[in-house]
């Protein structure tokens, strides 16, 4: 049986460790076809030995998404590995730490900009810098987002990145149809990987899911989130753009 993602070409950012959401997606991605490229950050070493552990060996790059020469590269490394990509992963958040663990009123500008370059504006600046792989027939971009409808306890500064994240996914959608490039999020719930242990208190937030969400969720299992990343990637959402697609066992639909 073929996979959701036979012959597509997708590039990866965010590995980081066996608990990153683009780990997953990555294994994931492999299963169902795809042929993957993962860029690393801040080291390719890491990436790359992570990436052994996936079904099939796949090329690392490095990129940072803040630096305009990694991505002004880009296109051709990867036009150079793979000629052309169907699929463009966005798995990437940083806030530093005076932006998040309930320091929300103090938190200086500098780094709530640094929260929304690396967390929110480098949607549009990974997209455009892939945009020119995307020449044939279009491409599908998802991100990954926490849902930004609310305040959440501890989560401060990202809270506004992940809606400034949701609202260029919103506008990348709006300028890139006529292309046939599709821009969309996964929301997901709370998974513990790097990310989430370096958001102090993120215990609290985490507790809420056991409290309210209707499905059983795991906060180990960063598998529903991948799972999500791969469909939105595939052929099995081709009019769907500029949306966000709950992955978070229900919780966005409980008011209490
Ligand atoms: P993770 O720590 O494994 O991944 C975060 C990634 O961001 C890392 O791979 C890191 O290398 C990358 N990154 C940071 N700064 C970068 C830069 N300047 N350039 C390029 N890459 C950079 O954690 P994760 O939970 O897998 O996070 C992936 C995405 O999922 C993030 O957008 C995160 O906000 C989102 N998300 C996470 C959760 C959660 O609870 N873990 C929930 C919802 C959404």
């Amino acid at each position: 049986m073929s996979g959701i993602l036979e012959g597509k070409r997708v590039l990866i950012t965010g590995v980081l460790m066996e608990s990153s959401i683009a780990f997953h997606t990555a294994r994931l991605a492999q299963e169902q076809g795809a042929e993957i490229i993962l860029t690393a950050f801040p080291r390719p070493t890491l990436t790359e030995r992570i990436a052994r552990k996936l079904p099939k060996p796949t090329k690392v790059i490095e990129l940072d998404v803040t630096n305009d020469e990694h991505l002004g590269r880009l296109a051709e490394v990867v036009g150079a590995e793979l000629g052309s990509l169907d699929g463009v992963v966005h798995s990437i958040g940083f806030a530093p730490q005076d932006a998040l663990g309930g320091n929300f009123l103090n938190t200086p500008f500098e780094s709530v900009a640094t929260a929304m370059h690396v967390s929110a504006f480098s949607l549009k600046s990974l997209t455009m810098a892939c945009l020119p792989l995307m020449q044939n027939g279009g491409g599908s971009v998802v991100g990954l987002t926490f849902d930004a409808q609310y305040a959440w306890p501890q989560y401060d500064w990202m809270g506004p990145a992940k809606a400034a994240l949701e609202a260029t996914n919103r506008y990348l959608a709006r300028d890139l149809g006529k292309q046939n490039v599709r821009s969309n999020l996964i929301s997901a719930g709370p998974i513990g990987s790097m990310a989430a242990k370096s958001i102090p208190g993120f215990g609290e937030l985490a507790a809420v899911w056991d409290d309210r969400a209707p499905l059983e969720w795991d906060l180990k299992d960063p598998e529903p989130a991948g799972r999500g990343v791969v469909a939105l990637l595939s052929d099995w959402f081709p009019k769907t753009t500029g949306e966000i697609i709950h992955v978070d066992g229900g919780l966005h639909a409980i008011g209490a």
